[in-house]
């Protein structure tokens, strides 16, 4: 059977249907990572983002669009069907050549920047471009997480290294207090951020090893973030999204393994909808998260608050 992924139309013309098996078969000839039967036998669950204009009037950065599976590209397709204006930022030339595709079948006029959040000069580039297009925006998205791959398997205490626990911190944890400061100083108005979180900070999760600490790191930044920036009117939460097969996700050995079982233990025994993802960060991004702030919101099929696994009845 050919799984197939539908795209919102924006203009009212039919839905865009293309394969997942294309897109596939693409990201895993571009990854070269390590799990790369992951989600082989998971066909992706049809996507469709509902229009509106939730977001009309609102601008925003998105950060972490590598490819059509990203989280932050759901993210930021649900956003543009609800009227947002959108920039992108990106790492990086070869970046930038798979981004560019997507970001221009957006209507409107989204725009690109480069930025690496370990570079500090790349930071105040991005950031001043956005001044100098917008002068203020009204949210941020942060999709973005690193860890070396010989730091996300086996023993936690064995394999990290210094330099790796600094890297998985600095560009999973650290770049959102930093794109949180710079963002905020141009939401005069208020605003919304969101940041993209998983179970391991909560739970050990196998081979997710530093990454799961560079989660936790997220988390409680976060609640920080969201104390300094309330009386500004600005609203801060993470998303704790489920197994979802992206880039970053082929990057963690045993990924289908946690994907399957992120399913099967699930309270609503299937996987974790890049639309149900997207609608959170609707949720908190637009008005509808009036008061809503420092929360980490699951979205995961209610994986998170299951304490043991369906057993077997006992004869
Ligand atoms: P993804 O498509 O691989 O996105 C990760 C993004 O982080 C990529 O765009 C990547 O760019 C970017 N990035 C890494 N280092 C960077 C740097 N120094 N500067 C700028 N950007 C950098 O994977 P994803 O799964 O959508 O990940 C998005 C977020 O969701 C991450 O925080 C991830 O931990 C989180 N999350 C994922 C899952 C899941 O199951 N997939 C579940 C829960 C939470 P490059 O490609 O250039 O490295």
């Amino acid at each position: 059977m050919t799984a197939r992924c539908i795209r919102l139309r924006l203009d009212g013309a039919p839905p865009i249907r293309y394969s997942t098996e294309n897109r596939l078969a693409g990201r895993f000839a571009e990854a070269g990572r390590q799990d790369h039967n992951l989600g082989k036998d998971q066909p992706m669950s049809d996507s469709v983002f509902p229009a509106g204009n939730l977001m009309k009037g609102k601008r925003g950065l998105v950060m972490g669009v590598a490819n059509k599976n990203s989280i932050a590209w759901g993210i930021a397709q649900q956003l543009a069907a609800q009227g947002a204006e959108l920039a992108f930022s990106y790492q990086g030339e070869e970046l930038e050549k798979r981004v560019r595709p997507l970001v221009e079948s957006l209507p409107g006029s989204p725009f690109m920047v480069t930025a690496d959040v370990t570079d500090d000069a790349s930071m105040d580039a991005c950031f001043e471009a956005l001044q100098k297009k917008w002068g203020r925006m009204d949210f941020l998205v942060h999709a973005i997480a690193f860890a070396g791959k010989d730091e996300l398997q086996g023993s936690f205490t064995h394999n990290t290294t210094r330099d790796g626990f600094k890297r998985a911190m600095d560009v999973s944890a650290f770049s959102f207090v930093d794109a949180a400061k710079r963002a905020s100083a141009l939401m005069p108005d208020g605003g919304a951020m969101v940041c993209l979180t998983y179970l391991g900070s909560e739970r050990v999760v196998p081979n997710y090893n530093v990454m799961g600490v560079a989660k936790a790191a997220l988390e409680a930044s976060t609640r920080y973030i969201a104390r300094d920036l309330g009386p500004h009117g600005i609203r801060v939460n993470a998303i704790s999204a489920g197994p979802m097969r992206t880039l970053a996700m082929a990057g963690i050995s045993g990924g289908r393994t946690l994907m399957k079982t992120g399913k099967d233990w699930s309270m609503l025994k299937e996987d974790t909808r890049m639309e149900g993802v997207a609608g959170a960060a609707l949720y908190l991004l637009s008005d509808l998260g009036h008061s809503c702030t420092g929360e980490v919101l699951h979205v995961d099929a209610g994986f998170h608050a299951v304490g043991v696994p369906d057993i077997a009845e006992e004869g």
